[in-house]
């Protein structure tokens, strides 16, 4: 691993020269820029965490390719106990920063690309499992943060790519060369892209013969010729244009992962870096196995995420002199068994992992499903809840620069006291914290990444057995078996 901590690779970025804009304005530094600053510490802390004792089991693995001892985020599963080390990593990491620290989607990216590209070679006799093998080597070896780049823009979404005015609403192969291809199109909602090293290219749906200049999968560096970024605004950011540190309520951390829409315009792609190329039957399978891998995560990282915000309105219920209140206590308790049961689902989809016939491990794809639509449910509950606990004051607080001003600094400390021995601003702290993360893009993230609730529901549907259910209620009533109508793909 060449990238040993946190420090070591934000050095790193500030060695690629990608082009980003935010707010109309080219971004040169993304690692001290405002408003990129906080996503690049969170990403930092999943190199920080191999470092050290406690955590080096969850973060880091043994590379099938070389032995060597590897980040974790850049490791192809090879059994259920590498499966559930990632979801406890994720936990964890999400305590760590409340919020998304970016790096599981180039991780699931690589898992579902390598499983598929061992299939597609044994059936067309292709090499993109070698070219990938060389490729997740150096990533490995050097300790790269990847962005998983599956969202393209989608234009007419009553139409497929083949059909669409716009042939760049999906990404597409617009020239070939003997020595490779040069892609265009654009992925939006695209997370940590602004500080990741490489750009790993993926469909964003099981595409038919028509469309095989759309079946693309290689990789890029972020500051490849043709490529452009456009960093997203988040709610409230500009509160930290002039770092006003307490109102922004996680200072250090960002409020979801930091999202770009990155624009492909004739990006080349060496042969070396293509692992799919024209196989369209298969990119339906990149999809389900990428979005499988990063459903299960959210039952670990935002559960992480949840534990804070539980943390936070408990001891705002101390500051305020609530907490003994069994309104409180019962309110807080439903918090915890709302975030164990996601936490459970992800456990669970990771302990029924099955190999694939590459050998790399895939979740339990239901269970995964079950584990994103309750995220969407959940969270919000537990938002909700920790919004009902922590009173209206969160919407309505003074800024910090009255608490701080001359004049009315000590009318903001005297009304915002609670029990005494707590400081009002540690009060404004937590309260601005809770605000943060129950407010709007970090509770968008968690109803839409990962695939918006309706994704999720056809798969339930689809992976729900109902042939099987059926079979079994006409055995108990006692009606005689004959094949019923088939209503689902899985029996
Ligand atoms: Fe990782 Fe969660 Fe962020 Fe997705 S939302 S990249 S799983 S931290
Ligand atoms: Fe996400």
């Amino acid at each position: 691993m060449k990238i040993k901590n946190g420090a070591e690779y934000m050095e790193s970025l500030k060695k690629l020269k990608p082009r980003i804009y935010y707010k109309g304005e080219k971004i040169e530094d993304v690692v001290n820029h405002p408003a990129t600053a906080p996503h690049v510490r969170s990403a930092a802390m999943t190199y920080a965490l191999a470092g050290q004792d406690e955590y080096r089991d969850l973060a880091t693995a043994t590379s099938h390719l070389t032995g060597n001892v590897i980040s974790r985020f850049t490791h192809v599963h090879q059994n259920v106990e590498d499966l559930l080390k990632k979801i406890k990593l994720l936990r964890v990491l999400g305590q760590k920063t409340g919020t998304c620290f970016q790096r599981c989607v180039g991780f699931d990216g690589i898992n579902a690309v390598y499983s598929v590209a061992f299939e597609v070679d044994q059936k067309h006799g292709t090499d993109y499992l070698e070219r990938f093998k060389k490729w997740l080597t150096y990533i490995q070896d050097e300790n790269l943060m990847v962005v998983g780049a599956m969202t393209d823009p989608k234009g007419d979404r009553s139409k497929g790519p083949a059909d669409q005015t716009d042939p760049d609403q999906y990404v597409h192969v617009v020239e070939r060369r003997d020595d490779g291809v040069v892609i265009r199109g654009a992925k939006l909602h695209m997370t940590g892209a602004v500080n990741s090293h490489e750009i790993l290219v993926m469909p964003t749906t099981a595409l038919d013969e028509r469309s095989k200049d759309y079946a693309i999968v290689g990789a890029v560096p972020v500051d490849a010729p043709g490529i452009t970024m456009i960093f997203g605004r988040q709610a409230s950011d500009s509160r930290r244009d002039n770092l006003e540190r307490i109102d922004v309520g996680k200072p250090n951390f960002g409020a979801v992962g930091g999202e770009a829409v990155i624009a492909f315009d004739d990006v080349f792609i060496p042969n070396e870096r293509i692992f799919l190329d024209g196989e369209t039957e298969f990119t339906g399978d990149i999809v389900y196995r990428f979005a499988a891998h990063h459903r299960a995560n959210y039952g670990a990282c935002k559960t992480g995420v949840m534990d804070v915000l539980t943390g936070a309105v408990s001891y705002l219920s101390q500051i305020q002199g609530t907490a003994k209140g069994s309104h409180v206590r019962d309110k807080v308790t439903e918090m915890i068994h709302l975030n164990e049961t996601l936490y459970s689902s992800s456990i669970a989809c990771s302990a029924e992992g099955w190999p694939t016939p590459s050998g790399a491990y895939m979740v339990d794809t239901m269970l995964a499903n079950v584990c994103k639509h309750n995220v969407t449910r959940f969270h919000f509950e537990v938002a909700r809840l920790a919004i009902d606990l922590a009173g209206g004051f969160i919407a309505t607080m003074p800024s910090e620069y009255d608490l701080k001003n001359e004049e009315v600094g000590h009318l903001v400390k005297k009304y915002f006291s609670g029990v005494a021995d707590f400081r009002s601003e540690d009060r404004i702290k937590i309260g601005r914290l809770i605000e943060a993360m129950t407010g709007g893009t970090a509770m968008i993230e968690s109803m839409h990444g990962a695939g918006s609730p309706q994704a999720q529901r056809i798969m339930i549907f689809r992976e729900g057995g109902l042939d099987k259910k059926i079979k079994l209620a006409k055995a108990l009533a006692g009606i005689p078996s004959k094949e019923s109508k088939k209503v689902s793909d899985k029996t």
